[in-house]
């Protein structure tokens, strides 16, 4: 068979060392790093990476020193023992035919507690704790704590470190202006605010020898004001080279910074050109990565650039196997990333253990496992949204005969919704995945048909995936034909007109706003983008920051809740901001704390509060309902009735707080059981 993508699969020699692809696995916190106990899991998880064929994983960062900790009692690389720890992680991956690294992390002013420090003493917007200034000798001893950390990760077996200098972390705290106030050697000028990195990766090659990787994640837009300009990053980038790097891992913006670099509405490989302007500056190997999730596209970055390796952290959360896939030219069978942060990201920021909405397994991989089953059962599945899909999909993989059905035309259910929402249209990757995995484990899928309970009977198990419908509020005048549900406004079965109330500020009320404030051909291009979010060319600023101009809104739009405060409360940690964000510079109204008081030919009448204060009419054309949903399932009874007890899960189950991380879990949970 020829290569289907012979750059990304092809070997890299770093001299002392081949890697066997171009695919590196980006650090993530899974959570498991933290506690010893937690070693065995974290081994499995890699070790499922290295089997699935990726050239190179880093892990999540270890703090070299307790000032650097994350979190009180995060993880850390202080002694022989933890090194002895980690010797089960790498023979993990080492037995898989992978390579891993360990990546290095000092907090600096985002660790959240009281003992962090950083080159000043100024508290960063998105932590309460306030850092002490780090003294010339903590400097100096913050050196000395790296190299220890990495001389401990050779001990432990390691292929080499990652010293994370970007994100907004010490290192990248010491390189920026915005943080850097110092006047000693390791401030003032450009050539002092470096000397930190740069020491540390020159020392830390001189301690552990020529036949270890040192990649530096180096910080190639910090998207905060007053942060790195263009010259000064070239400049890091070829002194940290000189000091004896291997490689340079592409880091964009810190975690304060308001330009999003990593949630699905970036658009793909959005900043391979900032990577690619710095491999050309540097002998050593670039490693491009954020919003990179899909082999053709790594393959002609690979192509079309002068980086050498694709990073993808997330990716491989969702799909272990995404290498393997790749390599067999079965691309079609990667269960993509979607970029959503539900399960990774918004866990790992309220401390939570790590997994992936698309791929439960993810972090669990010794509790959650799809044996083949030794008896053959027949499954019948009712509803083919995300809950269904992973039932089917996950009970015929173990070898289960599983008939599908849904009433609709297509699968996806209220997902397939979610994909023609502006900025989710990689969603559509999810239905493309369910689609060939449905095929390739022969479920017989059957679309176009509301099966009742009499279809059902002669299953030795019944799945009722059978989900949400919208809720309709009891609010006089609802029956108005003015009024449309989220699901009329989302297909267009009726135009909208220019001036739209949405009820319920929940994340649909968010999504409809977004797709009734965004012009017909919703992809935003990434010219588009940077000027929305105000993302410039580094070299154009410092910081890579310029003034935000969004395109002007395509309706007026007021969102509306009942509730007091501000809105979208709810919304996902990591990805809450951008919507909010987005919405305002829309110019979308929202009025919290409002009561419904009727629908009429003038528009949708409001007012204010218990007293019911301010009333007034909203003059709009139309009211869209995004109120929340309620589960269906008429069909438990029936089949109760008849002698079968069916699996009920998904919105069928329960419809609040439902999102299609609880759906696919509870059907993959499921189908690991039947
Ligand atoms: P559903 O998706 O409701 O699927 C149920 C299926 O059952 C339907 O296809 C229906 O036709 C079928 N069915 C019902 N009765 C029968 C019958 N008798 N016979 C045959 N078929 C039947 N979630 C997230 O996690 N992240 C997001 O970013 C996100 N964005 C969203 C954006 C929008 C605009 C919308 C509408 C939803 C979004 N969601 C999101 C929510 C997510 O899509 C739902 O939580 C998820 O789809 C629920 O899955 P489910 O399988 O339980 O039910
Ligand atoms: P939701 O988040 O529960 O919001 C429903 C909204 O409707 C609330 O804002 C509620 O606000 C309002 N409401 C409820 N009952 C009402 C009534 N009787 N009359 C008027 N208003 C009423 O649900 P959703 O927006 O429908 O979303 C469904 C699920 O999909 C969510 O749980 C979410 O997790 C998931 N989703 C996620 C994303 C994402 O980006 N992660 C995006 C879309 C959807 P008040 O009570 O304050 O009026
Ligand atoms: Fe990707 Fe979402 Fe899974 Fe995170 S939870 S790995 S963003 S699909």
């Amino acid at each position: 068979m020829t290569n289907p993508y012979p750059k990304l699969l092809s070997p890299l020699d770093l001299g002392f060392t081949t890697l066997k692809n171009r695919v590196v696995m980006g650090s993530m916190h899974t959570g498991l790093e933290d506690r010893a106990r937690d070693t065995g899991r974290l081994a499995a998880y890699f070790a499922e990476r290295a089997r699935g064929g990726v050239g190179l994983i880093i892990t999540g960062g270890y703090a070299p020193n307790r000032t650097g900790w994350l979190l009180p009692f995060a993880a850390e690389m202080l002694s022989s023992g933890d090194a002895r720890r980690h010797r089960r992680i790498t023979a993990a991956v080492h037995d898989e035919g992978g390579k891993i690294l360990l990546q290095v992390l000092h907090a600096g002013r985002y660790a959240y507690h009281p003992l962090s420090a950083s080159a000043s003493a100024l508290k960063a917007p998105i932590n309460p704790f306030r850092p002490r200034a780090l003294s010339s000798r903590g400097v100096e001893e913050t050196i000395d704590d790296f190299v220890r950390c990495a001389l401990l990760a050779q001990e432990a077996g390691y292929d080499g470190v990652e010293i994370m200098g970007s994100e907004g972390y010490l290192l990248n705290q010491f390189l920026a202006p915005a943080t850097n106030r110092r006047t000693d050697r390791w401030g003032g000028s450009a050539r002092n605010r470096r000397r930190l990195p740069v020491e540390i990766v020159r020392r830390t090659r001189e301690a552990v020898g020529a036949d270890f990787i040192v990649d530096y994640r180096i910080s190639l837009a910090d998207y905060v004001e007053n942060g790195q300009s263009w010259d000064e990053i070239l400049r890091l980038a070829t002194e940290v080279e000189e000091a004896g790097a291997t490689l340079l891992n592409s880091g964009f913006g810190w975690h304060e910074a308001r330009v999003p670099t990593i949630v699905t509405s970036v658009p793909s490989g959005a900043f391979v050109d900032i990577s690619s302007a710095v491999a050309e500056q540097v002998q050593i190997p670039v490693v491009a990565s954020n919003r990179i999730n899909m082999p053709e596209a790594a393959e002609q970055i690979l192509a079309d650039t002068h980086v050498q390796l694709i990073s993808m952290a997330r990716p491989m959360l969702s799909d272990p196997d995404w290498v393997n896939k790749a390599a067999a030219d079965r691309a079609a069978e990667i269960n993509t990333c979607i970029a959503c942060n539900q399960a990774c990201l918004d866990h790992a920021f309220v401390h939570k253990k790590v997994s992936c909405l698309l791929n439960p397994r993810a972090g669990h991989e010794t509790r959650l496992v799809l044996a083949p089953t030794r008896v053959t059962r027949t499954v019948a599945v009712v509803g083919a949204g995300p809950a269904g899909l992973a039932t089917a999909v996950s009970a015929a993989e173990r070898g289960h005969r599983v008939t599908l059905f849904d009433a609709n035309e297509h699968i996806g259910g209220q997902f397939d919704m979610a994909r023609r929402i502006p900025g989710k249209e990689e969603f559509n990757e999810t239905i493309r995945y369910f689609t060939t995995m449905l095929a390739k484990y022969d479920v017989d899928v059957r679309l176009g048909v509301r099966v009742g309970a009499e279809e059902l009977t002669g299953f030795d198990e019944v799945v009722l995936a059978t989900g949400v419908t919208p809720r309709m509020p009891a609010i006089p005048g609802i029956e108005h034909p003015m009024v449309l549900s989220y699901p009329e406004a989302i297909y267009g079965v009726r135009e909208v007109g220019k001036r739209v109330a949405v009820i319920g500020a929940g994340g649909i009320g968010f999504d409809v706003s977004e797709l009734l404030t965004t012009d017909e051909s919703p992809t935003l291009n990434l010219k588009e983008w940077k000027a929305e979010w105000g993302a410039a060319d580094p070299p154009e600023a410092r910081g890579a920051l310029t003034a935000p101009l969004p395109a002007p809104p395509a309706r007026e739009v007021f969102l509306l809740q009942r509730t007091k405060g501000p809105q979208g409360r709810r919304l996902g940690k990591t990805t809450g901001w951008v919507h909010r964000a987005s919405l305002k510079a829309k110019g979308v109204q929202q009025l919290s704390e409002v009561n419904y008081e009727r629908i009429d030919d003038d528009g949708l009448h409001i007012s204010f509060g218990e007293k019911r204060q301010r009333p007034r009419v909203l003059a709009v054309d139309n009211v869209v309902i995004c109120a929340g949903q309620e589960s269906v399932r008429e069909l438990e009874d029936a089949l109760r009735s008849r002698g079968v007890r069916p699996h009920v899960i998904g919105g069928a189950a329960i419809a609040a707080e439902l999102d299609a991380k609880r759906a696919i879990k509870q059907g993959t949970e499921l189908a690991a059981q039947l």
